[in-house]
């Protein structure tokens, strides 16, 4: 869907609540943990669903409201008679005109990295399809993650091992980034998976890029083909899901990679047609 038609009627104002840098102080990309108190009694969300955030003003492409969506990045805390949090992972995003040579800032993601505790946003959502949780527990789950995409499987994970418990099929989780510092929520200062470890269930692998100061594709290419194995008897089973999350330049990588490990391009078209239309390959990407 285009973020010209999503309904950005209905908004609610959010207070943030803390901002934390979550890659390291060493590294050239900057990217915050957000969390947001929602002034409102109820706002539900799942993970693999995004908040919608609204940065009004007068933008320099001359628009007025400015709409960008942010996956959620953790469950839904109880809110004992609170109101609801949202946490988001937020990168900040710069750019540089080709022609011109000029650094523009990102504006959604620079706004959201410069706000404080105490000020409120404006949101709006939650928009998107949940990465499902299926009813039978013995599912096997593959999770496909780059950069940002981290976000909701920080979400999905916590909420399978701490929410739907005895959780019985394989999980198995590849993230890639450019380098051990853009690793986020799992780098040498901050690996919330590490609880994850010692659960029989859950094996997660690192993809990073061959040379981290050069733009080279991440390895996530041979972090898959290195377990094939694994991942083609997990594909053949029915209920298997896999689910993609990050940006969309990964889906190239996949369908290379998988071709390969199928054995043609054309074998790995009909399953993953297959599989997206039986619900059991979903993709959150941009
Ligand atoms: C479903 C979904 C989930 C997402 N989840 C996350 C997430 O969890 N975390 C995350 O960090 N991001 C996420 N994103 C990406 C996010 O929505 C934004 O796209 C990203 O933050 C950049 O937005 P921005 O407003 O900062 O940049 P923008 O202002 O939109 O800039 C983007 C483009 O505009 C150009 N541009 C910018 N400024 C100028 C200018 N002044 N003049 C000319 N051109 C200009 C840039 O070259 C670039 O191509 C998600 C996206 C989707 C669709």
């Amino acid at each position: 869907m285009r973020l010209e038609d999503f309904d950005t009627g209905t908004t609610y104002n959010a207070r943030v609540l803390s901002s934390q840098r979550i890659t390291p102080a060493s590294s050239s990309e900057e990217v915050r943990e957000i969390v947001l108190e929602v002034e409102r009694d109820h706002f539900e969300y799942e993970p693999g669903q995004s908040i919608g955030v609204i940065v009004s003003g007068d933008h320099p492409q001359g628009h007025k409201h400015h709409f960008r969506l942010y996956s959620v990045a953790d469950t839904a805390p109880a809110t004992n008679g609170g109101k609801p949090h949202v946490t988001l992972c937020v990168k900040r995003c710069n750019y540089i005109d080709e022609y011109s040579g000029e650094r523009y800032e990102g504006i959604s993601s620079n706004y959201l990295c410069d706000r404080r505790p105490g000020d409120t946003i404006t949101i709006n959502g939650p928009f998107g399809i949940p990465f499902e949780v299926p009813e039978d527990r013995n599912t096997d789950l593959l999770l496909i993650g780059m950069g940002t995409g981290i976000a909701p499987f920080r979400a999905l994970i916590k909420h399978i091992y701490q929410d739907v418990k005895d959780w019985q099929g394989r999980v198995r989780l590849f993230y890639g980034a450019q380098s051990g510092l853009e690793m986020l929520y799992m780098n040498e200062e901050k690996d919330d998976f590490s609880q994850y470890y010692d659960r029989a269930t859950f094996e997660a692998f690192k993809a990073l890029s061959p040379r981290p100061n050069w733009a080279d594709p991440i390895a996530m290419d041979y972090a898959l083909e290195e377990r094939s194995e694994e991942i083609l008897s997990m594909l053949d089973n029915p209920h298997t899901r896999v689910y993609v999350a990050g940006r969309a330049d990964i889906l190239e990588t996949l369908d290379r990679v998988f071709s390969r490990m199928i054995g043609s391009s054309d074998q790995w078209a009909r399953r993953k047609a297959e599989l997206k239309a039986g619900k059991r390959w979903v993709e959150l990407v941009y």
